[in-house]
């Protein structure tokens, strides 16, 4: 590729929306440009790390076994009626209508589609196990769309879903999936760690996210250096003790004053200005289990600030609220709490702060907090800890650094991470729902065993960066770098020496197999570097008149300080 037939626009600032650093740099590398809230135009640059990323995926899962298929991104209501989705989803799920007032929903993820296409064409379990992928457009309609392609509406996710006679044998098709999802993201160059995750109501253990390590990730991952035990934190707290931490062993425990709490008193309390406007709300949990035992218990109060967005929290079992686990709307909380209309909004910026309830007391008034209105109050709460990164629900957590590890190996360690992928065993839950079988080799028919795979594709290249880059830019792994290798010639137009060479060793890579781009631009050598190190190409090789004449090229990798002169015929050693 020559830069002058390609497409490069760099900015030297930021878009005053851009929080994380993926976001900033992507965008001022010209590689995404927002069109509107989680919806980016993937721009020429920033299309040719995606197609890398989809390539390495690609390639893993056709040697997993798994084939290739797309489905519709606007697909008919009727069959996420069969499953109850598209009653049961939230405002995530995208329905829309057609001109004959039907409903249709834009694809979040498919298993309704490929379970109808499954119970349609896998009729005998001689065709089984199957497993079908696709790399397509998703749209979730996030309540809080951000961090550009970390957290968009419409993005590109790969999603799998195997199908096997029975369990065993569904079990064995994660195990491959597990170990494909490894080698890819070994691939990739990026560090990672893949967590156990929570299961929900179908139980076990074969569930895992692959976590890009990041500062900035949403998710907090609970580890033991000593072994090879790893959870992301809402697995970890299942399996933590469900007792409240003792004061001693927690030094964030605030022994709560006895009395009637007022916004004013919460404010004094965890020490942090509230504005007039702050709102607090305590909203009780029980996560309960299929046969409707309580599994554990968490009160949340919620600070509600400002004039944003306010993300979805987790509620149920409060007195009066009898539903089950799940996450809750602001309208449904509103109208569970029985609040006036516009209570809760606008409401903002989430201040959440986790309260561990102990049962026995739960009736006792130790401290009684609520929704600052009558009758809406919960007595008998402990204060836990705070939060160091307030506006994180994900981020309440029963489980702290130094814990004893569960497998007893050593002590936690926590990190944070960005979930890029997620291996999930799915059991009967679909073909169930759907009616979709197969006969099996007695002649009767049976239920398919299912699991469903995910990788994030554009959310990955996003995650590489917030783990790969400097003040001057982006640092790509070579595996998904827009080009392996940029030829920067310095002087091209002036002189023909220069351009014969930097000609030549263009082509030279491109037959060498290398993704390189000649920078033909005749930019300046201060803007062309500064263009390619905010890029983040990680190889770069710069020609000019004086090296040629003793046969010298300058090499630097995008981390080194300094570039190092190299004959011009080793070159290709460094690339390789
Ligand atoms: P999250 O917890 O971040 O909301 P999820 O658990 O809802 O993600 P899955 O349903 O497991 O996501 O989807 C599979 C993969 O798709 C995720 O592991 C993630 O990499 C990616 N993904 C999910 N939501 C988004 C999004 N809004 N933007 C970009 N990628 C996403
Ligand atoms: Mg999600
Ligand atoms: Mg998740
Ligand atoms: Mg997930």
């Amino acid at each position: 590729m020559k830069a002058s037939q390609f497409f490069i626009s760099t900015l030297k600032e930021a878009p005053a929306d851009a929080e994380v650093v993926s976001h900033q740099l992507m965008t001022r590398a010209g590689m995404i440009k927002k069109l509107g809230a989680g919806i980016y135009t993937y721009m020429p640059m920033g299309l040719r790390v995606i197609q890398k990323v989809e390539k390495i995926v690609r390639e893993e899962m056709n040697r997993a076994g798994a084939v290739e298929l797309t489905m519709p991104v606007v697909q008919p209501a009727e069959l996420w009626q069969e499953t109850g989705r598209f009653e049961k989803m939230g405002p995530e799920l995208l329905r829309i209508k057609d001109r004959h007032d039907r409903d249709f929903v834009v694809q979040p993820t498919s298993e309704e589609v490929v379970t109808d296409i499954a119970r349609q064409e896998l009729r005998s379990y001689k065709q089984l196990p199957k497993n079908f992928y696709q790399i397509q457009t998703k749209f979730r309609d996030e309540r809080r769309p951000r961090f550009g392609l970390m957290r968009g509406r419409e993005f590109i996710m790969k999603d799998a879903y195997s199908f096997d006679r029975d369990e065993a044998a569904a079990k064995a098709s994660y195990q491959v999936m597990a170990a494909a999802y490894r080698r890819i993201f070994d691939r990739f160059g990026l560090r990672y760690r893949a967590v156990a995750a929570d299961s929900g109501a179908i139980g076990g253990d074969l569930s895992e996210e692959f976590q890009v390590i990041a500062a900035t990730g949403e998710d907090a991952i609970v580890y033991c250096p000593s072994s090879d035990y790893a959870a992301n934190m809402e697995k970890a707290e299942a399996l933590a003790p469900q007792e409240p931490r003792p004061a001693a062993s927690n030094p964030l425990t605030k022994t709560p004053t006895p009395g009637k709490s007022t916004c004013a008193d919460v404010a004094e309390f965890l020490g942090m200005p509230l504005a007039n406007t702050v709102k607090s709300l305590v909203l009780a949990t029980d996560e309960v289990g299929e046969d409707g035992q309580v599994l554990r218990s968490q009160v949340w109060l919620l600070l509600l600030r400002g004039d944003r967005d306010m993300n979805e929290v987790k509620v149920s079992k409060v007195p009066g609220l009898d539903a089950g686990f799940r996450f809750a709307t602001v309208a449904e909380i509103e109208s569970h709490f029985g609040c006036k209309p516009g209570y809760l909004g606008p409401v903002g910026t989430l201040l959440p702060v986790k309260l561990v309830v102990d049962r026995e007391v739960a009736v006792m008034a130790d401290w009684v907090c609520g929704a600052n209105e009558a009758d809406f109050h919960m007595t008998g709460v402990n204060w836990a800890r705070d939060l160091p990164e307030p506006d994180l629900v994900a981020d309440l957590r029963n489980v702290v650094e130094g814990d004893a590890s569960p497998d007893g190996k050593g002590v936690l360690a926590i990190e944070r991470g960005i979930e890029v992928g997620h291996v999930f065993y799915l059991g009967t839950k679909y073909s169930k729902a759907m009616d979709a079988t197969f006969l099996g080799e007695d002649g009767k028919p049976a239920f398919f065993e299912m699991g469903c795979y995910g990788i994030g594709i554009t959310r990955l290249p996003a995650a590489a960066v917030e783990q790969n880059h400097d003040e001057r830019g982006i640092i790509w792994p070579d595996a998904i770098a827009p080009f392996t290798a940029v030829i920067c010639p310095i002087g091209m137009d002036r002189s023909e020496v220069v351009r014969q060479a930097a000609e030549q060793l263009y082509s030279d890579l491109l037959a060498a197999g290398i993704d390189v781009i000649l920078d033909d631009r005749g930019e300046r050598p201060g803007a062309m570097f500064a263009d390619w190190e905010l890029i983040g190409v990680p190889h770069r090789i710069t020609i000019g008149d004086r090296g040629l004449k003793s046969g010298q090229l300058e090499y630097q990798h995008r981390r080194d300080a300094a570039a190092t002169q190299v004959a011009v015929g080793d070159v290709l050693g460094f690339l390789k």
